[in-house]
């Protein structure tokens, strides 16, 4: 038994055991904007935009598994833009992955630095290097999307925090069972839990969790305010997804480090990422901060044509941006701009049995390459 799998456990009774005789078993889903408030208000739940019980419950499991509180949000994005925008004034420095989600730097460049927020970015792979002094903001992303570099959390969250820095840590590609940011020293971590907590391709939603009960009032103040509230049939999707993640993270994973290691030994190959790899440049790092290796794989074909050929020629690969689902997806990343070979692709492992996906993977992969 290990503490991710008590928390695993435990996750699926925390519902049951506050139940009163007769309560279902299951979440209700709660839709209201209003609620019955005479006279003062006294801590009871006010307004659809302040309050829901759905979406509070989904906070208490995802706050269960993060061991934070935790606050949810409409989108990834919505979670990520909270994190920045409630924690970031006039003339602070920002720092971003260069490697990392392309919307998150979007984002501070069109709307933070008109504010007067002066970004700037780094590689993931040589993130400490060059200090953090100065920096109000260090936002990391471990294993990046989608080129999969890694950087030294615990390292990082040191060296931010001595130079008076808040490090903030998108853990979208690990989730909480695969990788744990506030242990090793972040201040907030930020999630798209349309990814893998969800995990069914049906539901956009986000979160960002911390210790720090400042920086959480400051950011449920945003959303309270910003209106970027989560909407509860949205919030009881993910409730239920979120049972069943870690059943799901523990085949996704171990089908990735079977297949990785198969992949890279195949001709048709050039080059590939995959963090639970020996030989991969951030295998040691992974072995030291990760509990999982996690289910996304980059492979590297010789060009576009094999690389399009690869994901149109294998039946149990859904063409489709995302990952993190129940099926295996796949997309070249160069359709979209990333900074990655033309031939690279962003594989996402999926609950396939393991030898039926690896076989259909193989035959499409020989076919493309031959
Ligand atoms: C998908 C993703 C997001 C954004 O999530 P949305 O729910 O699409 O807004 C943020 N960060 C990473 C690393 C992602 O992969």
């Amino acid at each position: 038994m290990t503490d991710d799998s008590a928390r695993a456990a435990s996750l699926l009774h925390l519902r049951g055991n506050s139940l009163s005789k007769g309560e279902s078993v299951t979440l209700p889903l709660t839709v209201s904007a209003m609620y019955h408030l005479p006279g003062d208000p006294d801590g009871a739940a006010v307004y659809g935009r302040m309050n829901n019980p759905t979406w509070e419950a989904l906070e208490h499991a995802l706050g269960h598994l993060e061991q934070a509180e935790t606050l949810v949000f409409p989108s990834g994005m919505a979670a990520i833009a909270a994190a920045l925008f409630a924690n970031l004034s006039s003339g602070d420095r920002l720092l971003l992955p260069s490697d990392g989600y392309y919307t998150t730097r979007l984002l501070a460049d069109r709307f933070l630095a008109a504010l007067g927020v002066i970004v700037e970015t780094r590689p993931t792979a040589t993130f400490t290097e060059g200090g953090f002094h100065g920096f109000r903001l260090v936002f990391a992303e471990t294993p990046s999307n989608p080129g999969l570099d890694l950087c030294d959390i615990a390292a990082t969250a040191l060296a931010v925090h001595a130079a008076g820095g808040l490090l903030v840590v998108d853990n979208t590609t690990m989730t909480p069972f695969g990788q744990r940011p506030l242990e090793l020293g972040a201040d907030i971590v930020v999630a798209a839990d349309t990814k893998a907590p969800n995990g069914h391709s049906d539901v956009l939603i986000g979160h960002v969790a911390s210790r720090n009960p400042d920086l959480i009032e400051a950011m449920r103040e945003w959303r309270k305010l910003s209106g970027s509230i989560p909407g509860p049939f949205e919030c009881w999707l993910a409730h239920r997804g979120l049972e069943t993640l870690e059943l799901r993270l523990d085949r996704m994973c171990a089908s990735a480090e079977v297949i990785a290691a198969r992949l890279s030994a195949h001709p048709g190959v050039r080059a590939l990422r995959y963090p639970g790899q020996p030989g991969d440049p951030a295998h040691n790092l992974a072995r030291m901060q990760m509990a999982r290796f996690g289910f996304l794989i980059g492979l590297t074909l010789d060009g576009k044509d094999q690389a399009e050929a690869f994901i149109d020629a294998c039946p149990l690969v859904r063409p489709a941006t995302s990952f993190g689902g129940v099926h295996t997806s796949a997309e070249r990343r160069a359709r979209w701009g990333d900074a990655v070979a033309p031939g690279f692709v962003r594989l996402s492992i999926g609950i396939e049995p393991v030898e039926d996906l690896w076989a259909a993977l193989d035959q499409a992969l020989s076919k493309a390459t031959a």
